[in-house]
């Protein structure tokens, strides 16, 4: 990954002085997570430019740390684009020019200088109005060069989300830098590093000055806490000395203002309960029908599913099961498991598990839930989830939802709502695949939509209910492990 600084002014060659990176000697520098180079590509009379190269290996990334255990610990684009490693290795090689330090020449690092950066493979989730949202109102001219489709053969999976981004303005290197620094992982809502409450201190360190008075700044510290609520409330708190959070996150609500940009699962669209409360309530209150005693949720995620069921003592034991480590450490922390009451405790239990492979661990449950789940699988693994599920596993019940595309006409989207989602169904071929599912395995199924419907579209989300049928002497198929 690159990132390039061009000074264009009287004497270009002093941004050496300012970056104290001597133009005449490319330096290198070890990183616990690559190599970062630091050289010239031009010294002329009217422009320098340095340019910062970040070598990584991806089997560096995964050695010595505790993985996640799937095939993305291997296969990412982590060491291809511009991502929180970069700005690490930002704050290592240009931390003094980031603190405004120059013993040589102060007043030139202290006076607004023509400068314009390039970013090269910036991950752009959230579409390409966001470079300009983000930097035109610090002053900065924007460019963006969108990538090409990602196939030409198969137009409909659209265009790659990394873009090149030039910026320029006149500014100072310690601004520009800082800048760059905090807005890096606001495109791209991943971060390499555990974010706590330390990184609140960062964001507002590194956005002294400029943070406070940004129009866009709820949406730049929700991006830059991957939506952690807690965390992106407490910053915008001490931007604004309290007076900013409550405007940015209206009470009661359980989502976040600033421009949609693909990261929740719906855009925000009327003020009814947010879609994903209505669709927690409806598999809850279909599962608490049907009298089950023990559930099992799926690809949990964060645990919203979870929290209602272990409040809710109708329930004697509640599994949450993801094939990621990260989400499972989020629920735990989320529910407090350890401050529940013992009794409470012993009911719940989270474990690290795939939907690909069959687990015994599934079996035995009343009911299972598979919320926003299938659409993140690849269509060609569903007769083995069904395997799984409905063939081995048998609960008394299960519960899934997935969005309906039909609906994303509303919501003005063309592909899908969410950049994980392998696919998404219409109404009749979620509900074909269901039936063709149910009846394999011996169960019923009935379907639901949740969210307001429109009359001809229907609603945003749909749930598919199976009840398993109690044949005597049956024995379901058991499929081998895949
Ligand atoms: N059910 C949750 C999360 C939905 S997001 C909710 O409604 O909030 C989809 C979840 O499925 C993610 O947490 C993801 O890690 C998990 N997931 C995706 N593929 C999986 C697999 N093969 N096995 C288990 N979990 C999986």
């Amino acid at each position: 990954m690159l990132f390039t600084i061009t000074y264009t002014g009287e004497n270009p060659t002093d941004l050496g002085y300012l970056l104290h990176k001597n133009p005449a000697r490319p330096q290198t520098a070890d990183l616990s997570f690559g190599r970062v180079h630091v050289f010239y590509t031009e010294t002329g009379p009217e422009r320098c430019t340095a340019a910062l190269l970040l070598d990584m290996d991806p089997l560096d990334l995964v050695r010595g740390r505790r993985a996640s255990g799937g095939i993305f610990d291997y296969v990412n684009d982590r060491p291809y684009v511009c991502s929180s490693f970069m700005c690490t290795a930002i704050s290592g090689v240009y931390g003094t020019a980031m603190s405004g330090g120059c013993a040589k020449k102060q007043e030139l690092a202290d006076t607004p200088l023509d400068l314009s950066v390039g970013l090269f493979m910036l991950p752009c989730r959230g579409g390409v109005i966001l470079p300009e949202l983000l930097f035109a109102p610090l002053g900065y001219e924007v460019h963006v060069e969108e990538s090409a489709l990602l196939d030409e053969q198969f137009p409909e999976w659209g265009s790659s989300p990394y873009i090149k981004l030039t910026i320029r303005g006149k500014v100072r290197l310690r601004d520009l830098l800082n800048h760059i620094y905090v807005l890096i992982p606001v495109f791209d809502l991943q971060k390499h590093y555990w974010i706590g409450d330390a990184e609140v201190d960062k964001l507002l360190d590194h956005g002294r000055g400029w943070l406070p008075d940004h129009p866009e700044k709820a949406l730049i510290a929700r991006r830059y806490f991957k939506n952690l609520r807690n965390l992106a409330r407490s910053a915008l708190d001490r931007l604004d000395n309290g007076e900013g959070a409550a405007e940015a996150f209206p009470s009661g609500k359980d989502e976040l203002p600033g421009v949609s940009v693909n990261i929740n699962d719906e855009p925000k669209t009327t003020s009814l309960p947010r879609l994903n409360t209505q669709r927690l309530e409806a598999v809850f209150n279909t599962i608490k029908k049907s009298g089950a005693g023990s559930v099992i949720d799926l690809g949990c995620g964060e645990g919203h599913l979870l929290r209602l069921l272990i409040n809710e003592k109708n329930f004697t034991r509640v599994t949450g099961v993801d094939v990621s480590r990260t989400a499972l450490e989020h629920a735990r922390d989320k529910l407090k498991l350890e401050r529940l009451p013992e009794a409470r405790q012993k009911r719940v239990s989270l474990l690290h598990g795939s939907l690909s492979c069959r687990d015994k661990r599934f079996r035995g449950y009343d009911a299972a839930a598979l919320v926003e789940v299938i659409e993140h699988l690849d269509e060609n693994r569903l007769d083995t989830l069904e395997a799984l599920i409905l063939g081995d596993a048998r609960p008394g019940i299960l519960v899934i939802t997935t969005p309906n595309i039909e609906y994303n006409e509303i919501y003005g989207i063309s592909r899908f709502r969410h950049d994980d989602h392998r696919f998404e169904w219409d109404r009749s071929r979620f509900q074909s695949w269901a039936e063709e599912a149910a009846r394999r395995y011996g169960y019923q199924v009935s379907f639901e939509g949740i969210g307001g419907a429109d009359e001809k579209l229907g609603a945003p989300t749909q749930m598919a209910v199976f009840v398993r049928e109690e044949i005597p002497g049956s024995s379901p198929r058991r499929p081998p492990c895949v």
